[in-house]
């Protein structure tokens, strides 16, 4: 894509992007800078071109493999609970899927590391975000349930897949004032969202609501 093809796309879809912006508003999401980041992602860049025409829908989409594209208010709400307290200096996401949530990452925080375990995905979510220009963002293929070894630790770790307990890896790649944001529980049912407080070795745990995500399973494929 060249860049004349990325602002004729982008100009098209302001206005409807604002609109999911107003949105997410008036359902309560507050941060500033949260929004701003949903108001100037191409979501529809994110989304097969067959459903690029409901991409500011504020609704979890298809992308292949049995995943799916989070709705944007969970999106938002999971990224506002990560950084409304301080902006964290490296955040890993577990679960990069589209690439979406990455995106909105990278334009938040200094450094993201997001790691997936569908191999086509990984590759089509490292191309798109290298080819809009995210070069803060770390894209690798890897099983997270063991988090993303050699980088940690984090500050932020921002889980988009249901664990039905959080894999003791990521508690321990949490650095100590550090935030894990993750949906908690079974599938077939809506989650928990949970944002775990690191301090020392104690970590606190606040509900966020409930959410419905995919399971986060185990391998690579
Ligand atoms: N954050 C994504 C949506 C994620 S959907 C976005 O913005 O589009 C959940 C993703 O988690 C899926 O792509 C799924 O393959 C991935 N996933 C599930 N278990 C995982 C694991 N153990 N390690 C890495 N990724 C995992």
């Amino acid at each position: 894509m060249d860049d004349s093809e990325r602002r004729g796309i982008g100009m098209t879809s302001q206005r409807t992007r604002q609109r999911l912006v107003e949105r997410l508003r008036l359902e309560g999401i507050r941060n500033e800078s949260v929004l701003a980041a949903i108001g100037s992602t191409p979501r529809h860049l994110f989304v097969d071109e067959a459903l690029a025409s409901r991409a500011y829908e504020d609704t979890a989409l298809p992308i292949g493999d049995g995943q799916t594209i989070s709705q944007p208010f969970v999106v938002a709400r999971m990224t506002e609970a990560l950084i409304d307290e301080g902006i964290p200096q490296r955040v890993l996401e577990v679960g990069t899927g589209s690439g979406y949530q990455a995106a909105i990452l990278g334009q938040l925080v200094p450094e993201v590391y997001t790691v997936e375990r569908i191999r086509r995905l990984t590759d089509q979510a490292r191309r798109r975000l290298r080819d809009l220009g995210y070069r803060n963002v770390r894209v690798r293929h890897a099983d997270g349930n063991t988090g993303w070894e050699g980088d940690g630790p984090f500050d932020g770790i921002l889980v988009t897949a249901a664990p039905r307990g959080v894999p003791p890896e990521l508690f321990a790649q949490l650095s100590d004032g550090g935030r894990l944001v993750v949906p908690e529980g079974a599938q077939g049912k809506p989650q928990e969202l949970v944002c775990y407080r690191r301090q020392g070795d104690e970590f606190s745990r606040e509900n966020l609501g409930l959410v419905n995500f995919v399971p986060m399973l185990g391998g690579t494929q």
